[in-house]
């Protein structure tokens, strides 16, 4: 068989793509039909398709390229580390200086006493990582039936039967027999289309005290955590009402509750700070990071876990682990990937000058005949569409393609747009320039103008 290269024709590739590569979330009999979009580089927010087009990417890819494309550091950091000591496992009383390394780093910059991180290779590996910690947390002090854990429909927490499990989407939960027992689903705070009249902080406190009422309901005894995205991110970058996270605490310190935030998407700077938790003023006991942690250069994430947390799982033995547990490469990328974002401060320029323009700019979409609302926070937003921006009605089911029409308009206007449902959403990498947001709202404007 010939080599396979950027070079060959589109309609080639996509063939062979077709025949032999079965896609995550898409339907491989349209994939069939209409063939692959095909990404063959990329540099700064930049992509390039095989056919030469260039597309702005208002996703940072899957909400993971913080730092942008291209950056020859993080390749030669995974070429250096790759020659030095390309891998080896940190199970049984063995470690290595990057996954030390990584893990100081970390301790550093996670706010409060979360200084000690379990790796996984990926959010969801993380997150299944998270159930079997808190469970046996609760074991190891004596407590083996504090081991339901809440959270919360149209939650994304991975695809793996565990973190799907915890996520609340349903046709996740339909496939295959979800979720797991033990896990039980409370409201996500959802003002613009579950709010109806009531202000946002009436709902927002609302929303959060049915967590008090799920404790109640299941039995204090029996509940060992509640999981929650600071912003849910792939159920449409729902950013909750103010009275929101301050009730949560509240209630997860009341019960004893351990409180894990899902930092996934929100972590390293998406938010405008380091972390979401910093912006929501949130104290999780556990948070699940992925994505940023690398800006997506190579598949990483973890657990970071307090000092409390730790101190009990330190006097047990934790029979889990993963081969690529604090992958050496994976990790150099990471701290060469941090390194960069924390010396040229990208992290503090995006919240301080590169938001508030964003802002700005997103918002001036509300003016647009399909936007009920546009919500944003740092670099992560969305807007609603509506037939009727009075009612905040959604689009009705026969028609509720919107947003698929809307993202194929994106695309035809050289911009990658992701939707859920109706809710268009946003979260370039970091540093986007002014200059591109202004041509990401032009651009998005005229998808807008082109879904009927
Ligand atoms: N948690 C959140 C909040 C996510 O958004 C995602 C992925 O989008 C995950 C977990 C799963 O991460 P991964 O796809 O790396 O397994």
């Amino acid at each position: 068989m010939n080599m396979i290269t950027n070079h060959m024709p589109t309609a080639e590739l996509q063939a062979l793509d077709a025949a032999h590569h079965m896609h995550p979330f898409t339907t491989n009999n349209e994939l069939a039909e209409k063939g692959a979009r095909i990404i063959t580089r990329a540099k700064g927010v930049t992509l390039t398709d095989s056919e030469g087009n260039e597309i702005l990417d208002a996703m940072a890819g899957l909400w993971c390229v913080n730092l942008g494309y291209g950056r020859d550091e993080l390749a030669e950091a995974a070429m250096r580390q790759m020659k030095e000591l390309p891998y080896y496992n940190t199970f049984f009383m063995t470690s290595h200086v990057p996954a030390i390394a990584l893990s100081t780093k970390l301790a550093e910059l996670a706010p409060g006493n979360l200084n000690h991180t379990f790796f996984a290779s990926s959010g969801s590996e993380a997150n299944d990582t998270n159930i079997r910690l808190v469970r046996t947390y609760w074991a190891e002090l004596g407590k083996p039936e504090k081991k339901v854990i809440i959270a919360r429909k149209n939650g994304y927490h991975g695809s793996s039967v565990g973190s799907a499990s915890l996520g609340g989407m349903k046709p996740m939960h339909a496939q295959g027999g979800l979720p797991i027992p033990d896990v039980h689903h409370i409201d996500q705070p959802y003002w613009y289309g579950e709010g109806g009249d009531k202000s946002p902080e009436e709902f927002g406190l609302e929303r959060a005290q049915q967590l008090e009422q799920a404790i109640h309901e299941i039995g204090e005894d029996r509940v060992a955590a509640f999981i929650a995205e600071p912003i849910q991110g792939a159920g449409g970058v729902i950013i909750p009402p103010s009275t929101y996270w301050p009730e949560i605490q509240r209630i997860c310190d009341k019960y004893e509750i351990l409180l894990i935030a899902d930092e996934v998407i929100t972590g390293f700077g998406r938010t405008g700070n380091w972390f979401a938790s910093q912006t929501f003023d949130i104290k999780p006991d556990i948070m699940t990071i992925a994505k940023g942690l690398s800006s997506g250069y190579a598949p990483i994430g973890g657990s970071i876990v307090s000092d409390e947390v730790a101190k009990v799982m330190d006097a047990c033995e934790f029979v889990h682990g993963y081969t690529y547990s604090g992958h050496p490469v994976a990790c150099a990328v990471a701290l060469e990937n941090l390194r960069i974002l924390d010396e040229e401060k990208v992290v503090e320029r995006a919240g301080a000058e590169t938001a508030p323009y964003m802002r700005q700019k997103w918002e001036s979409l509300t003016d647009h005949p399909l936007v009920g609302e546009a919500t944003i926070s740092g670099l992560m937003g969305s807007i609603a569409l509506t037939p009727d921006k009075a009612s905040r009605a959604a689009f009705a089911a026969d028609s509720g393609t919107a947003g698929y029409i809307c993202r194929e308009s994106c695309f035809a206007n050289s911009l990658v747009m992701r939707h859920t449902g109706d809710r268009m959403v946003v979260s370039p990498p970091l540093v986007i320039t002014k200059s591109e947001i202004d041509t990401l709202v032009d651009r998005a404007w005229k998808a807008l103008d082109q879904t009927h």
